[in-house]
């Protein structure tokens, strides 16, 4: 019998496997895949996600530093910098491969390439079942990510309002070129892929390249990527990989008696900025923290705790980011153009990515703005 055992090793069940190893449970860890593995993403890792880490990040995984942006929206730019970095580039299978080694060192027991077939909930313990056998443990932490549906034994399958679909694609480059072209910026283009942007981000060898948007909204999102692609030069045969994102700051439940959701398979995403990595890292943390809680001494053996801790440190900032997100996209022509014409409203946003200024607060300001305006 296990004290805990952790559905996934991305960044959120990485993160709640070392915390656990940490706190001295008996965790056992699987995935499905072998690591390292392919993972369709941006890559950007903000300043916000890193200062979650309990460990420096190796030179050789940073391929890119990023001090600012260049926004676009219908042929109208602005291009804004900090005078610090802003977030760095990794690649998923370097940088999660990384974090799961991390979670190893703790001790915690790590089975790759073992797929999760079925996780039950009984009143005396969780049953998880894989392809190679059964184990039981007191608690159960489900970090499968957006796709999967071992997420179901807590709450109902997300409808298509509640995700996003992605497609992108990595086009190699050579690192001077990625220079001269990008320099130190992200760039995003809203108004490509309604309810969402299309990006460009640099990394060593490769632009990151792809559209994101509500399901409902992007109907087409391949036709869409190959128009966006093509409208920016890269005229290749580029693989393309599809992948959902939750849309965050949506109410969901996150606990069952014996079982913890987190990071995307809680919802837990930015729903402006699709930024995941932050809160799938802190929120795989605290799962593992109140699991230890609970073990040791909470006579009252109630997870529900978890979900107050995540509210407190991040959720009414995720909730915002969809109040924040809905207003932007319900009247693009007006938003966007103040977005990308004032670079005070940049500056700001800036603070957001940094999570020194939350989304109540960025929104409460740029309201304020767009009424002067
Ligand atoms: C196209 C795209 C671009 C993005 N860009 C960014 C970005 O630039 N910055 C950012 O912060 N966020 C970005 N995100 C969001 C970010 O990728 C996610 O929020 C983050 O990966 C969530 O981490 P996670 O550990 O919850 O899930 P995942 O990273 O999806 O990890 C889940 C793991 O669970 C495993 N698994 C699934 N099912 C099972 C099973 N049945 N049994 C065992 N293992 C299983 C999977 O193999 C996987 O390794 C992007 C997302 C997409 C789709």
């Amino acid at each position: 019998m296990y004290d805990v055992i952790i559905i996934g090793g991305g960044p959120s069940g990485a993160s709640a496997g070392r915390r656990a190893g940490k706190l001295g449970l008996n965790t056992l860890l699987l995935e499905k895949e072998e690591f390292p593995r392919y993972k369709p993403c941006g890559g950007a890792l903000s300043r916000h996600a890193i200062s979650y880490l309990d460990f420096e990040l190796p030179q050789d995984i940073i391929e890119w530093k990023v001090t600012g942006a260049r926004i676009s929206f219908r042929g109208q730019t602005i291009e804004a910098h900090k005078d610090h970095c802003l977030s760095i580039m990794v690649s998923r299978d370097v940088f999660d491969n990384f974090l799961l080694e991390k979670a190893k060192e703790t001790g915690v027991k790590v089975h790759t390439g073992e797929k999760v077939l079925q996780c039950v909930e009984s009143p005396e313990c969780v049953e998880v079942t894989t392809e190679k056998g059964t184990y039981q443990a007191r608690f159960a932490i489900i970090a499968e990510g957006a796709h999967g549906l071992l997420k179901t034994c807590v709450r109902p399958v997300d409808s298509d309002e509640n995700n996003r679909v992605c497609v992108v694609a990595e086009v190699p480059a050579e690192e001077k070129e990625i220079k001269e072209r990008l320099g130190r910026t992200v760039y995003i283009y809203f108004g490509i892929a309604d309810g969402g942007y299309g990006w460009i981000f640099p990394h060593k060898t490769y632009y990151s390249v792809g559209v994101g948007g509500l399901i409902k909204d992007l109907p087409h999102p391949k036709e869409t990527m190959l128009e966006f692609l093509k409208s920016n030069g890269f005229t290749g045969d580029y693989k393309l990989k599809g992948h959902k994102i939750p849309n965050g700051g949506v109410k969901r439940k996150i606990t069952g008696p014996r079982v913890l959701l987190s990071g995307d398979a809680a919802g837990f995403v930015d729903a402006f900025l699709g930024e995941g990595i932050a809160y799938a890292i802190r929120s795989g943390q605290l799962a593992a923290e109140v699991i230890a809680g609970v073990c040791q001494n909470d006579k009252t053996k109630d997870l529900k705790k978890y979900e107050s801790l995540c509210q407190a440190e991040f959720g009414t900032h995720l909730k915002y980011s969809l109040i924040f997100s809905r207003i932007m996209h319900r009247f693009p022509e007006k938003t966007f153009k103040i977005f990308t014409s004032n670079s005070k409203m940049i500056d700001k946003y800036f603070e957001v990515v940094d999570y020194t200024v939350d989304y109540k607060d960025y929104l409460r300001w740029s309201l304020l703005n767009f009424k002067l305006r």
